[in-house]
């Protein structure tokens, strides 16, 4: 909470300074708008914030800074719907293991993400077993074997570089089954060919992982410090497979944090988990409040 609230703020102290102006008049207006496009809240949620808030300000008759500062804490709030369900499903099906998909283009922090995840459930007492599906890079799979070392969980992985993903992801998911396991995460490869590429790759690792146990979760991964960029990939990843939440990593030294807002509604997906840096200990679930007063700090 305390390294989110100082990477994250967008507004720094100005906010009060801003809104205790005499008037608040367009000049005020303008540069919360700016700073919340600054922030990649995205056009229309900024627009459409904004001109809520003047509304409020309106109908209330207020100038009080530290309301219409509560009033754009519950206009943010809104927008970053706390109604969502951002429960992850990781409890085993029976005799079968949950199942995780880690998707996202190379670069964006997946396999850290992966071993922080594993962490985590560790920690809830629950037996992981990571697959790791990414054979396209010789390296990523050692990488990932190096997490599951870490956090103290085993690595199912091919020795054959270049093997089928879907066939390691099936493997991975079998000696889950086979060992018990509570989760089996599969990191995923991360290349964005092409989308037909993309989708049959990501389409056929979950239709030979589905023979053994069911997908429970798909993730897509994405880098908080991309803006539009990310944007562009989560939409490619959200045409080529369902995906049931967002993982936002580098939101650690970044106020660009609205991102959250803008990716929500454009795939209509919940930010489940953030990326705070590149230790085992930094993942947290995403809170909405704290997101907000963040934000607004
Ligand atoms: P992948 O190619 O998507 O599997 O990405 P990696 O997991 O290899 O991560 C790429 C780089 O981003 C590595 O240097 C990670 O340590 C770093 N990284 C991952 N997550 C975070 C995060 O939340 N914060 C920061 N600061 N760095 C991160």
């Amino acid at each position: 909470r305390g390294r989110l609230a100082r990477s994250n703020s967008v507004f720094g102290k100005g906010l009060l300074a801003l809104l205790s102006r005499d008037r608040i008049d367009q000049d005020v207006w303008d540069e919360i708008e700016e700073t919340l496009l600054l922030a990649d809240l995205g056009t229309d949620a900024t627009t459409e914030l904004v001109e809520a808030l003047q509304r409020r300000v309106r109908v209330e008759g207020t100038n009080d800074p530290a309301h219409v500062k509560a009033m754009l804490r519950e206009e943010l709030l809104r927008l970053v719907d706390p109604a969502m369900d951002r429960s992850l499903a990781v409890d085993r099906k029976g005799p079968l293991p949950a199942v995780v998909l880690v998707v996202g283009v190379n670069g964006v922090g997946k396999t850290t993400t992966v071993g922080k995840l594993a962490r985590v459930l560790v920690a809830e007492d629950k037996d992981v077993l990571l697959g790791a599906a990414d054979t396209f890079r010789a390296a990523a799979a050692d990488q990932l074997a190096t997490w599951g070392a870490r956090v103290g969980v085993p690595t199912v992985r091919s020795d054959v570089e270049g093997a089928d993903p879907a066939s390691v992801a099936h493997d991975a998911v079998s000696a889950g089954i086979e060992q018990e396991a509570d989760v089996v995460l599969v990191d995923t490869a991360g290349r964005l060919q092409n989308k037909a590429g993309l989708m049959d790759q990501l389409g056929k690792i979950k239709r030979v992982v589905e023979k053994a146990a069911a997908v429970d979760e798909v993730l897509l991964v994405l880098d908080a410090t991309t803006g539009q960029n990310g944007m562009t990939q989560a939409r490619v990843f959200a045409e080529a497979v369902h995906i049931t939440g967002i993982v936002l990593t580098k939101l650690d030294g970044t106020a660009k944090g609205g991102i959250v807002v803008a990716i929500q509604r454009s795939l209509g997906v919940p930010v489940k988990l953030i990326g705070l840096g590149e230790g085992p200990d930094d993942l947290a679930p995403f809170e909405p409040e704290a997101f907000v007063d963040a934000l607004l700090d």
